[in-house]
């Protein structure tokens, strides 16, 4: 079988190849535009002869989101030039400060609700969505995805969805209407190998909660007599392009909380390669019902830290925490 990957690929590269030669008719800045024609030809005939994307010096593969973010790439990370690896050093710090710019800011209040977040990419940046809209009429979305895969290509579909959401948001949808169409938009302008996890809630002034959890980690809704999971109902988004999402109703009573997170923290493995998991997160926040959201967030930090016991964290990890303050 073809790969899809490669032949959107060769798309994209064969549309570069004209949009170069378009250019060069008109520009005078013509040996630049001329070797990367150049290149792109020369990307062109390793697909035909087979040995695109392997590293010239090892011929093991080149990471694949460096291929999707440069389909030009002829060298393994390991077999860079110095001067290819700063400027990619300083095109991933440029990212990741983009990236935390587009994060919600500590201490987040709207009407009654509060929020804080955590968000801890692996590496540089992360393929986690985490992000606060509110519309004209007092309601308050929150979205906290998880786009599958981890590294640039991930956090630049992550960028998409923000988009995506913060566009769809304004037109005032129905949540499941909004979802769907987030999903259908997802699956058709990325790769049929990605897709994302997501939980979107839209709460509304008096208490009122509306979630749809599209393929993702259950949410916890902390009550003053005890922690009730509100599960997944759905595929994840972009799976397919025409995906039905439904969704939840809850009230929520002053000090009442939800709690999400990616399975950067539920999966979380210890140096016993034992897995944090959703149980030992249950009993964490069973007691934390009147807590401020960030003494919630913290405290799980807390159990997760003692967990590692000084291992590292492999996978971004995001966790959100809503409350009706009165
Ligand atoms: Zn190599």
């Amino acid at each position: 079988m073809i790969d899809q990957t490669e032949i959107i690929m060769r798309n994209q590269l064969l549309d570069r190849k004209q949009q170069l030669s378009a250019a060069l008719v008109k520009s005078s800045q013509s040996r630049d535009l001329r070797r990367l024609l150049h290149e792109v030809d020369a990307a062109l005939s390793r697909m035909d002869d087979g040995t695109f994307g392997l590293c010239e010096v090892c011929h093991d593969p080149v990471e694949t989101d460096r291929l999707m973010a440069d389909p030009l790439a002829r060298f393994c990370l390991d077999h860079i030039s110095q001067r290819e690896r700063e400027m990619l050093e300083r095109d991933l710090e440029m990212a990741a400060r983009i990236q935390t710019e587009m994060l919600p800011k500590p201490g987040f209040v709207f009407g009654d609700w509060q929020v804080a977040c955590h968000y801890e990419p692996a590496g540089p940046v992360s393929g986690d969505y985490c992000d606060l809209v509110n519309d004209r009429h007092g309601n308050l979305y929150f979205i906290l995805g998880d786009v599958s895969g981890k590294g640039v290509a991930a956090a630049m579909l992550m960028t998409q969805l923000h988009a995506m959401f913060r566009s769809l948001i304004s037109i005032g949808l129905p949540l499941e209407q909004l979802v769907e169409r987030v999903s259908s938009l997802f699956c058709e302008s990325t790769l049929p190998t990605y897709y994302a996890t997501l939980v979107c809630g839209k709460a509304a002034p008096a208490g009122e909660v509306e979630i749809c959890n599209a393929g993702h980690m259950p949410v916890f809704w902390l009550r003053r007599d005890g922690v009730e999971s509100i599960e997944s109902m759905g595929l994840p988004i972009g799976l397919f392009c025409e995906t039905q999402f439904s969704c939840f109703k809850v009230n929520l009573a002053p000090g009442d909380s939800l709690l999400l997170y990616t399975d950067g923290l539920s999966e979380a493995r210890n140096g016993l390669d034992e897995e944090y998991g959703v149980e030992r997160l249950t009993k964490q926040v069973s007691d934390s019902h009147m807590l401020t959201v960030e003494s919630l967030i913290a405290e799980c930090m807390v159990d997760l830290k003692s967990f590692l016991a000084g291992e590292r964290t492999s996978d971004d990890l995001t966790v959100m925490a809503i409350q009706r303050a009165r």
